[in-house]
């Protein structure tokens, strides 16, 4: 099997730790200040038994205090690479990367990927439902031997299946929720696609509906892996146990602790902290991902894989927006439809300010709200906006704004940063109604 990148061990592990948090006090602002507070000395984190000392960062902790607070000193935000997210959470983060710190982050993939797949040159993939940008917008895009097909969410369904067809690619990666809008339009046109090496679904939740149903359309395996925006790949669906998954040691360290950050015992579930094994330009250390999961202790797999096991129990999970005519759209396109309005290239400008949470509801069928926590240079310039992007979606959208001191959800509930409170096909092939998907996910007390 090709592999990209050593194994690491857990002496190297323990050695990009102290590197990362020694760095990320000496470079950047906010772990500076924080530690400081905290009274932590970074010469006494050796490694990851003594991570648990530092206290864990909130995506709002880490994002107030702008650019100059979370990059390391000296860097130029506009020679960065920039990414927007909003996580499980709702609050806006802006990822920035160095050229390198991105090209390892593909190479991590591409490794991750080869657990499962045996990835081999030249290598073809079709990525479904990328976000398009203005600058970045070529849908075939070549680098070496290596082909990517962009099935960008704008592009039409007839298109996009056209392209899949036409493409014949060794892998096939993206959202589950997005495979799954692509897969049922080929099952309902009675279309047979090319057989593919291995889909990978990455960054929301992989429910079994969707599974079956790719593999049912497109005849190969599903590998489930689980990916942020902050960090890139974090974990992979064990090729043996497909309810098992396996820490990316090459990115990132992940602890699963309980509310005040101190970690679980095996079998415990928890919150997932993680902390970035490379990234110097933004650091992550012990940063909270929102998501859930089960820590299922360590040792040598039946894959082959020597190191920690996990689960991941909550994760990304969304439902589909019904129009008023009808027809069902992917969550992510009304996501766009609000995030699009806000001016994220201006360099001077950051949504974090103006808004500190967000969470977009479809209530009715023509009624979307919109909930805004309001930063401190909040002010209603965007909505006229993001009225008339809905009303590209479906004319008779109609856009309420509510301001709100908290968007953190009652206990037992879990957050969805697009809500959809309407019965559609993705629910009931989850074999279950709007309600009970807005209540299925209890969290625990931890
Ligand atoms: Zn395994």
């Amino acid at each position: 099997m090709l592999r990209f990148l050593p194994r690491k061990s857990m002496n190297i592990v323990n050695r990009c730790i102290r590197d990362a948090v020694s760095q990320a006090y000496r470079n950047v602002a906010f772990y500076r200040n924080t530690y400081d507070r905290a009274g932590i000395r970074p010469a006494d984190i050796r490694g990851i038994d003594d991570l648990p000392s530092l206290p864990t960062v909130s995506r709002i902790d880490l994002m107030a205090g702008g650019p100059s607070s979370y990059l390391a000193h000296g860097s130029r935000p506009e020679t960065l690479s920039v990414k927007q997210t909003t996580g499980t959470t709702g609050t806006p983060v802006t990822v920035y990367m160095s050229f390198c710190e991105q090209a390892f982050r593909k190479i991590v993939f591409l490794d991750a990927y080869s657990r499962h797949a045996g990835v081999k040159f030249p290598l073809s993939v079709v990525d479904v439902g990328p976000e398009r940008k203005s600058l970045d917008d070529a849908i075939l895009v070549r680098v070496g031997p290596h082909k990517r097909v962009r099935l960008f969410r704008d592009i039409p369904m007839n298109e996009q299946i056209h392209l899949i067809c036409k493409t014949k690619a060794f892998m096939i990666v993206g959202r589950p929720s997005i495979l799954w809008e692509v897969a049922l339009a080929m099952k309902d046109r009675g279309i047979r696609p090319p057989r593919p090496r291995i889909i990978i679904s990455n960054v929301e939740m992989l429910f079994g509906h969707v599974r079956a149903l790719l593999t049912e359309v497109f005849g190969c395996p599903v590998a489930d892996y689980y990916s942020c925006e902050e960090v890139g790949n974090l974990a992979w669906q064990c090729p043996v146990h497909p309810d098992r998954m396996h820490p990316n040691l090459a990115n990132a360290w992940i602890e699963i602790v309980d509310r005040s950050g101190r970690p679980v015992g095996y079998g415990q579930s928890g919150r997932i902290v993680i902390t970035n094994l490379y990234n110097r330009t933004m650091p992550f250390i012990r940063y909270c991902t929102g998501d859930r999961g089960i820590d299922l202790g360590e040792g040598v797999c039946d894959c082959g894989f020597h190191g920690p096991v996990m689960r991941l129990t909550e994760g990304r999970d969304v439902n589909f927006i019904v129009l008023p005519d009808g027809s069902e759209i992917n969550p992510r396109n009304l996501y766009d439809a609000v995030n699009f309005a806000f001016p994220h290239d201006r360099p001077d400008w950051n949504l974090i300010d103006s808004i500190r949470a967000f969470q977009i509801i479809q209530e009715t069928l023509d009624r979307i709200v919109v909930k805004v926590v309001p930063g401190p240079q909040y002010s209603e310039v965007f909505w006229p906006k993001v009225r008339k992007h809905l009303a590209a979606l479906h004319p008779d959208l109609k856009l309420n704004i509510e301001l709100v001191s908290d968007l953190t959800p009652p206990p037992g509930r879990k957050f969805h940063q697009v809500l959809g409170k309407l019965d559609n096909r993705w629910i009931r092939e989850r074999g279950e109604s709007a309600d009970q998907f807005e209540r299925r996910t209890r969290s625990e007390s931890i």
